[in-house]
């Protein structure tokens, strides 16, 4: 296992995800213990995932809104009430130096203890987890937290203009990758999870089967974990970023 900071010295997390529903399906129930614990949890969402949804009779213009909408319900299912979008094009992010100063920005605005964020990797086992939005937001979220958060002279317009000092986050949590090291036991908030992953009805509603097929996915991770049979697992790669 990872040496991993103890909740207890947590004040607040900050994750940046790439469309609404990806924290929710890597995430969502580590995020419900942290804030049973206390933790104060702020969502960054990279799109409006403009690019998402399934019915072709819904007006695209649309989206963007019920999306948020739905982010915003999902995140307060875990107890989380503070929901920021960028309003990058879904399908087209690329890990540019405007989202690295995007997400700079929202460290230092923030600056949360820890970060959780996609993994700039592929996962040969999962395709879709490497959507190529995810891959982008997690390179840039990682050069937002080193070093362009930390270093003052890193982005200097958001010291000068914006008067956001610099900030160092402790530790960084990677959700998805091809190589996690770390699992958190779930099994107690997962029906909030589903809550969570249900707010999102307009990319869910065909998923008849998305409870079985959590529970066994998270199954899975936590016999990868070693918990004993029955538990439910997300798994991470922690970094220590101080
Ligand atoms: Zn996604």
């Amino acid at each position: 296992m990872a040496g991993v900071l103890d909740d207890a010295q947590i004040g607040r997390v900050l994750s940046i995800t790439a469309h609404p529903d990806d924290v929710d399906f890597g995430a969502a129930g580590t995020i419900a213990h942290w804030t049973e614990a206390g933790i104060e949890v702020i969502y960054c969402v990279v799109t409006d995932g403009d690019a998402g949804g399934f019915d072709e009779d819904f007006p695209r213009s649309e989206m963007p809104a019920l999306r948020r909408a739905e982010q915003v319900a999902a995140a307060k299912c875990v107890g989380v009430h503070d929901v920021r979008f960028l309003g990058y094009p879904d399908g087209r992010v690329e890990a540019t130096l405007d989202l690295r100063r995007d997400l700079a920005r929202v460290i230092r605005q923030v600056r949360p203890d820890r970060v959780v964020c996609p993994s700039p990797e592929r996962n040969y086992a999962r395709i879709g987890i490497g959507h190529p939005d995810h891959r982008a937001v997690g390179s840039a979220a990682l050069d937002a937290v080193y070093p362009d958060a930390r270093n003052p002279f890193a982005f200097p317009e958001l010291l000068q203009s914006e008067s956001l000092a610099a900030w160092t986050v402790r530790e960084v949590w990677i959700a998805g990758g091809p190589d996690p090291n770390h699992y958190v036991d779930v099994t107690a908030t997962f029906p909030r999870k589903i809550a969570a992953l249900r707010a999102h009805e307009s990319q869910i509603r065909h998923m008849e089967d998305l409870t079985e097929r959590l529970r066994t996915r998270l199954a899975l991770t936590a016999r990868q974990a070693g918990f004993p049979e029955g538990r439910l697992a997300e798994g991470f790669r922690v970094l220590d970023t101080a």
